[in-house]
């Protein structure tokens, strides 16, 4: 049933957490596996910081279960050299220099004073390591909290929004963190509500809404699953073309410019019907979903989409 050796994999089932008024996370099971960046996607007050914490046994589930490596965290007995978490980047002391920080968690968790030599060059910030936290920008307090993260170095991260607030070069280095730390076999566990942003970081997504499930499977798969793609089609006859697209099993909108958006049949399907009739084309293009527009069409009606559709597809 369980499975007790250290693989990296967190798994949470059927997980809910309400709270006096409201449901935060509702029936909640999905996996996440080592050696790629999941992303955890979802609008704000979807339950993505509420799951994690449940993850990091920090607060309790009201049912369900969550599992880091085949069992609940809270009985690791070695913590943050199984889990690397950045929940909050302003928890650091504001009053200790970034080095003294750092190797006050070390200490308290018997890791070597080098370790923490070593995280502050990982991070980049070996140069205001003396510097105390309260002075650093939200970018350097970011950074601290993700050597904090890797003090121990830890198999699996999990980081609740941690590119929020950031400047462009903050982001590009944080993208690049999470590919690095997926591609030496971690497990990266990262959450956003931006869809943009996790299309660029993630291998595997997430999708949540309202505190359920609402898509599980690689980028295209998800976009795929949000069903926006279509063939625009300008015809000056677009009043006798679109019946017989709609015959033909297309699926037909008249847009505000004149121009058909056609669904359900490909752009070859639609030159062939017109040509049978005698009609004339001046466009015939296939348009694909932006990744915003999938999002929201997937969260918007959380509660009525499946998961089960998607849920555990390979990538
Ligand atoms: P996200 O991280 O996706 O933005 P959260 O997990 O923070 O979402 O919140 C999910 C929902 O649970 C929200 O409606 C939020 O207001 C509610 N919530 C979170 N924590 C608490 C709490 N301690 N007490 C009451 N409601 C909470």
């Amino acid at each position: 049933m369980t499975v007790d050796h250290d693989d990296g994999t967190i798994e949470v089932r059927d997980l809910t957490k309400r709270y006096r008024r409201t449901t935060a996370v509702n029936g909640l099971s999905f996996r996440v596996t080592a050696g790629r960046v999941t992303g955890f996607l979802g609008p704000n007050g979807a339950g993505k910081s509420t799951t994690m914490r449940m993850i990091l046994g920090l607060d309790h589930p009201t049912s369900g279960q969550a599992l880091v490596n085949g069992r609940p965290f809270a009985e690791s007995t070695a913590p943050l050299r199984t889990v690397g978490a950045l929940l909050d980047a302003r928890a650091a002391h504001g009053g200790r220099t970034a080095y003294h920080h750092l190797l006050a968690l070390a200490e308290s968790n018997r890791i070597p004073r080098r370790r923490v030599t070593e995280v502050l060059d990982l991070v980049g910030l070996a140069d205001v390591a003396g510097r105390r936290v309260k002075g650093f920008s939200l970018g350097m307090s970011q950074r601290l909290g993700i050597a904090a993260a890797m003090l121990g170095d830890p198999r699996i991260l999990i980081f609740d929004e941690p590119v929020n607030g950031l400047d462009p070069e903050g982001i590009r280095w944080i993208r690049g963190f999470l590919r690095a730390m997926a591609a030496e076999g971690r497990t990266v566990f990262v959450s956003s509500h931006l869809m943009s942003e996790m299309a660029e970081t993630a291998d595997h997504l997430l999708v949540i809404g309202q505190g359920r499930l609402v898509a599980d499977g690689s980028v295209a798969d998800v976009i795929r699953s949000a069903g926006q793609n279509h063939v625009r089609v300008r015809s000056p006859q677009a009043a006798e073309l679109a019946p017989l697209l709609d015959r033909a099993g297309g699926v037909v909108q008249t847009l505000a410019d004149g121009a058909l958006a056609v669904q359900e049949l490909d752009c070859a399907r639609i030159g062939e019907i017109a040509a049978e009739a005698g009609l004339c084309l001046h466009e015939l293009s296939p348009q694909r979903a932006s990744l915003e527009a999938a999002f929201m069409a997937l969260t918007d009606g959380a509660v009525e989409y499946r998961a089960a559709s998607l849920a555990g597809s390979p990538s």
